[in-house]
């Protein structure tokens, strides 16, 4: 039996997969959730998309996740004549409120409160600090720069003033519409960009209720100031390595990665890693093996999931870029040394029923080296603190809620099943989840399994129930 692959990998959809069959080659090659990047396309593009993604659900019969990345308050210019421009180092550029399309001169920056806030002399990056431009002078409604750096430049592309704290809400209108549409098709995360204070979840978490998940975005300096608030507040994490190594210097993002994986770990909330992992399989088919190292190194430090963006969604190698991460995570979890990384970098339980039972389940797995773990989980709760623990099992999460079932997609080593029966005695879930395991190919008859759920069922955060069972002969297979 193959062992499953641990990390998930997430992939961003965009131009370059948007097509039934390329989503679905996707999934084949290793795509676990996908994110809808609502700072791209058009409501039309991703409703289409969202559609195709539960098509192929269906048809595969396995939950995928699906996340929707909010723009939140970040800058962009405006659209460019013919997409694409070059802006020449010492030249003049202007920035201004106009909406026309912009050329080697001049680009709309629709945000009028960036030029309240700006002085001369201030530094504007864009396009992830590719570009510089310096403010010479300003009105309420332009801006006269010098480029400092130049470059190509093209449509919608992001501009970031580093040191000047905007004020601007955490929620955009754009965003509130965005977000209203995207919970009316269903998606199952919603990702919070350029997060700054804990707030910023509550006031998310008040227009989202309990009909997602919520992961914040870690891009501003703020919000490391407020890091173990923020991941108390938030549902999952990403290390936002773009715009947090704009606002911040580059040779911070190793070093905030590192300790963001961990604080969540310890927490137990699902933190991904996003952003240039394969980046020059944006027009390569084989990645530099600094970027294949870079995937490892998310892979061995146990982030549960790893993130592509232009690759997947613009790139001239979207199946590419998934396999070959699919083959680097599977290259990690091989070689001794990342399961003897996890147990080092693992953090104590607390002292609480739900993490005892974790805590105890981790153990086993270790001491009888069973064929998977099963949590027979409600809301997710049980799922993801087995998860915490990073035991050395495969867990079959079986939830009743087919909601939960995508969500989970997201946690690291879980493989989510919807199981749509409501049970009441622990007998039977276990006597079903033994045999669903068997069906899920993670388990054969006669082997060894673990079931971990809270009784009585129906309840988040009553796991209390460890149970090491064997996974019967089914009956066609027993001899009469
Ligand atoms: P973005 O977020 O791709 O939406 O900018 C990720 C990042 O900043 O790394
Ligand atoms: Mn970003």
């Amino acid at each position: 039996m193959n062992t499953p692959r641990r990390a998930r990998i997430l992939a961003t959809l965009g131009p370059a997969s948007s097509s039934p069959e390329r989503i679905q080659a996707l999934v084949q090659a290793g795509a676990d959730v996908f994110r809808l990047n609502f700072s791209h396309g058009t409501h039309e593009d991703h409703a289409a998309r969202h559609q195709a993604i539960r098509e192929i659900e269906q048809a595969l019969g396995r939950p995928i996740g699906i996340l929707m990345d909010l723009q939140g308050p970040k800058l962009r210019i405006g659209r460019i004549a013919g997409g694409k421009t070059i802006l020449q180092a010492g030249a003049s550029f202007r920035l201004d409120l106009d909406p026309a399309d912009g050329d080697e001169t001049r680009a709309s920056l629709p945000h009028p409160e960036i030029f309240d806030a700006m002085e001369s002399g201030t530094d504007l990056l864009l396009d992830d600090g590719k570009l510089r431009l310096r403010v010479e002078r300003h009105g309420t409604d332009y801006a006269e720069t010098t480029v400092m750096v130049g470059g190509a430049l093209s449509d919608r592309k992001g501009v970031n003033v580093p040191g000047v704290i905007l004020p601007i809400s955490p929620l955009t209108a754009k965003d509130r519409e965005d977000l209203a549409f995207g919970l009316s098709l269903g998606v199952d995360w919603v990702a919070l960009s350029f997060v700054q204070r804990p707030e910023d979840i509550d006031e998310a978490r008040a227009l989202v209720g309990d009909r997602a998940w919520i992961m914040a975005k870690l891009e501003k300096p703020s919000a490391i100031e407020h890091l173990d608030a923020i991941i108390e507040r938030a549902d999952g994490l990403m290390v936002a390595r773009g715009d947090l190594g704009v606002e911040l210097p580059p040779q911070r993002v190793p070093i905030l990665q590192q300790r963001i994986v961990r604080r969540a770990r310890a927490a137990g909330k699902p933190v991904v890693v996003a952003t240039q992992m394969l980046e020059s399989m944006v027009g390569a088919p084989v990645p530099t093996r600094a970027e294949a190292s870079d995937v490892a190194t998310a892979v061995y430090s146990g982030a549960d999931a790893v993130m592509l963006s232009a690759e997947s969604a613009s790139g001239q190698y979207p199946v590419e870029a998934v396999s070959i991460m699919q083959h680097i995570i599977h290259e990690v979890e091989q070689d001794p040394s990342w399961r003897t990384g996890l147990e080092a970098s693992h953090s104590p339980a607390a002292a609480n029923v739900p993490d005892a039972i974790c805590c105890a389940l981790r153990r086993v797995a270790g001491l009888l080296e069973p064929a998977a773990t099963i949590a027979y989980t409600a809301s997710g709760f049980s799922a993801l603190r087995a998860s915490r623990e990073r035991p050395s099992t495969p867990i079959l999460a079986l939830t009743p809620d087919a909601n939960v079932a995508r969500r989970l997609a997201l946690a690291w080593g879980v493989h989510p099943m919807h199981f749509p029966a409501q049970l009441q005695e622990a007998s039977e879930m276990i006597a079903r989840a033994t045999d669903a395991a068997r069906q899920a190919g993670l388990a054969s008859a006669g082997d060894t399994v673990i079931v971990v759920a809270g009784l009585p069922f129906g309840h988040s955060g009553s796991t209390n129930l460890l149970h090491i069972a064997q996974v019967p002969v089914p009956a066609s297979a027993a001899p009469s």
